[in-house]
């Protein structure tokens, strides 16, 4: 199917959940991805074209119980010109940084990267190390139901979440990091920011004298789900950042992506630039 023969534009959460629940759906939230597949004719057009656009619960970021609330329309450009995000969460500010080009980022939303699930999207890595959940949200047998899940656990493939097809991704939830919690993102394209990334890598912990505590190793474009490398962080946990341990991790991370050969690298040259992209960031952890 080229097109759907039915377009809703619900203006309520629970709207939009009552007509995903009735089955035969395509979301669209910036159609940054969706447009490009279904054009490829990689995707096909379910019998209804839901536009998730104007549902305000969708919209915004703000700060919650500890928690900082990212709603699921939020564009690229919302996180980078975000002041919640630049003060208690910089390292999703640096990652829209990195990402595409300005009319990609003002279309392209949170929601849409996760669930479009691509193993090199550049939202997750951030995402993993600050231990994100996501908001699921469903409308089975005419009540609404909203479940959590850790976003290491979301992914189950290229394409493929745990997200059931009757729900929607509303906004996904970030505990404070712990003072003295410092991360970095960094992501490796033939042209930067306007590529898909090559290798993305996200690292993060609380930072005491010149060691890292409670390490968080994220990457992404490496295997066929952004992953968190734990070998990695174990190499890294409560070590001073000299040297010898910066080297280790590096190879560490570098025997722990498993990436494959396409278009874009060689899995031995994606191997080398996690190897190489690793050392940079602690490096400059290191000196922070
Ligand atoms: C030229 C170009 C450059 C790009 N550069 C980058 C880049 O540098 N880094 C990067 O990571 N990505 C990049 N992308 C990919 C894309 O922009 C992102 O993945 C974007 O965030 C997708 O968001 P969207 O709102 O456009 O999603 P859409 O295309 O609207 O949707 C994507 C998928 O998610 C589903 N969906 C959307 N929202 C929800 C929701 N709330 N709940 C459930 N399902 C939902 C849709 O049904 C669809 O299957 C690029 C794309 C293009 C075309």
């Amino acid at each position: 199917m080229t097109s759907s023969d039915r377009y809703f534009t619900p203006r309520t959460l629970e709207e939009a959940a009552g007509i995903l629940s009735q089955g035969g759906v395509t979301m669209l939230a910036g159609g940054t991805d969706l447009m490009v597949q279904t054009r490829a004719g990689r995707v096909r057009f379910q019998p209804a074209l839901m536009n998730i656009r104007h549902i305000a619960e969708l919209q915004g970021i703000s700060l919650h119980d500890g928690a900082v609330r990212i709603g699921a329309l939020a564009t690229i450009t919302d996180l980078l010109t975000n002041p919640i995000l630049r003060e208690k969460l910089p390292v999703l500010t640096e990652m829209a940084d990195h990402f595409a080009s300005d009319q990609i980022r003002n279309a392209g939303t949170v929601g849409g990267s996760l669930c479009n699930a691509s193993p090199a999207g550049d939202v997750a890595p951030p995402l993993l190390v600050l231990d994100a959940q996501v908001e699921l949200v469903s409308k089975p047998n005419g009540a609404m139901r909203m479940r959590t899940l850790p976003i290491a656990e979301f992914f189950t493939g290229p394409g493929r979440t745990r997200r059931e097809p009757n729900e929607l991704l509303a906004a996904v939830r970030v505990p404070m990091p712990r003072p003295a919690f410092v991360a970095r993102f960094l992501k490796f394209g033939t042209r930067p920011a306007l590529d898909i990334a090559t290798i993305a890598i996200a690292i993060g912990g609380v930072k005491k004298g010149r060691a890292l505590h409670d390490v968080r190793v994220a990457l992404g474009a490496v295997a066929p789900v952004p992953l968190r490398a734990e070998r990695t962080e174990a190499a890294l946990e409560g070590r001073d950042l000299d040297v010898a341990v910066i080297e280790a991790a590096a190879a560490m991370a570098r025997d722990e992506a498993k990436p494959i050969s396409d278009v874009r690298a060689t899995a031995w040259y994606r191997q080398e630039l996690v190897h190489n992209l690793i050392k940079r960031i602690l490096f400059n952890v290191a000196q922070g």
